[in-house]
């Protein structure tokens, strides 16, 4: 079979994630289908079977997933557990069944151990219990983990994880309650400066994270696809020097909207973790040189684009 001809099928093919890839996907001599809930909901195992069936796919690059930030993850903990299991128990049982050649599964650094040493890395993830705060969204992410390992033990096939720090970028979910911090904080700059309010940032701006771009994570995941051959999970991520305090994150947002002097933080608000910082080194040794986009840039794309669709994206 032709390159050219084979099939990857993206759940999750209008989010975040799956906006990054279909943007690169004409530079790649595959036949990409991007697809959302409006194609199947793959809570239903028969409308996901329905999908399998439409598009027999060679590839799958699994996205799709009930996501949010911070405080999704501790206001609505019954979906952030129930539906996930229920997607990615389906899209893992069917894709045995097609006979995929390759499944693809995103985790996220978020899920690893709460009480850990740093760097963080792929063989750490079931060494204890999550943080409270996204344990319903961890447990199931863990799941899938464990949901891969066996069919590859059972029935050797291909499917693997790979393990993202925070992701943005454009096409994100601009939620000022469900949303991750950098599309939230962008829609709350916004408003503040629309009605010359005080730009309020969550928490006490300390906590440190990792951001990496959706575009450069479309490539790694590309990379992934075609030339990882492993079976362990993969933490695709910026280096442990990229990781940044909220705060910093915070002020590159108000700078991009013009609008830094009125910044406050609402430390009645929860931090979360404080930091899970990943460590890349297996990531570099394969792929041993990406220029990553810099935050800085990267927020301003991102602003950027939130201005530009601000009519249209998700809020
Ligand atoms: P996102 O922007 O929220 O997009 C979620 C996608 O999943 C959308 O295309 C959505 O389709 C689809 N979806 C949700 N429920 C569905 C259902 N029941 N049936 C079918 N499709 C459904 O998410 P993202 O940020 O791109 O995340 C992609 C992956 O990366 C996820 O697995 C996530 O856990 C992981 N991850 C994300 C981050 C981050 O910072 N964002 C960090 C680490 C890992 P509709 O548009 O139709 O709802
Ligand atoms: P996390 O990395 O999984 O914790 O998810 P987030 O992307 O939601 O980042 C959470 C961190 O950003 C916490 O330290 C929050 O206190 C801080 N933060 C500041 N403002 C906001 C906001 O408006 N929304 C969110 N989600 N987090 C915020």
């Amino acid at each position: 079979m032709e390159i050219k001809d084979s099939k990857i099928l993206v759940t999750g093919g209008t989010g975040l994630v799956g906006s990054a890839i279909k943007k690169i996907s004409p530079t790649y001599d595959y036949n990409f289908i991007f697809v959302s809930s409006k194609d199947a909901d793959l809570t239903k195992y028969n409308e996901t079977y329905s999908l399998f069936k439409k598009h027999e796919p060679d590839f799958v690059i699994h996205l799709a997933a009930c996501v949010g930030g911070l405080f999704k993850n501790m206001n609505q903990k019954v979906d952030m557990f129930e539906i996930n299991n229920l997607i990615n128990f389906n899209v893992v049982k069917i894709s045995h069944e097609f006979k995929v050649k390759k499944l693809i599964c995103c985790l996220s650094t978020c899920i690893f151990p709460d009480k850990t040493t740093y760097p963080i890395d792929e063989t750490m993830l079931h060494n204890g219990p999550p943080h409270s705060s996204n344990d319903a969204y961890a447990y199931a992410k863990r799941m899938l983990e464990v949901h891969c390992k066996a069919y590859q033990e059972q029935y050797n096939d291909n499917f693997i994880c790979v393990i993202p720090t925070n992701i943005y970028g454009p096409h994100d979910n601009y939620s000022l309650d469900d949303g991750h911090v950098i599309p939230a904080l962008t829609h709350r700059c916004y408003l503040a400066k629309q009605n010359n309010k005080p730009f309020r940032v969550l928490g006490s701006g300390t906590p440190l994270r990792q951001f990496i771009y959706s575009e450069d994570l479309a490539q790694l995941f590309m990379w992934t696809l075609e030339n990882y051959n492993g079976k362990e999970s993969l933490i695709l991520s910026v280096g442990e020097k990229n990781e940044v305090p909220i705060k910093k994150v915070a002020t590159e947002i108000a700078k991009s909207f013009n609008y830094e002097h009125m910044m406050e933080f609402d430390s009645s608000f929860s931090d979360g973790q404080y930091k899970k910082t990943a460590d890349n080194t297996k990531l570099m040794n394969f792929i041993k040189e990406y220029n990553f986009i810099d935050i800085n840039e990267g927020i301003k794309r991102s602003v950027e684009w939130f201005k530009d669709n601000f009519d249209s994206c998700r809020k």
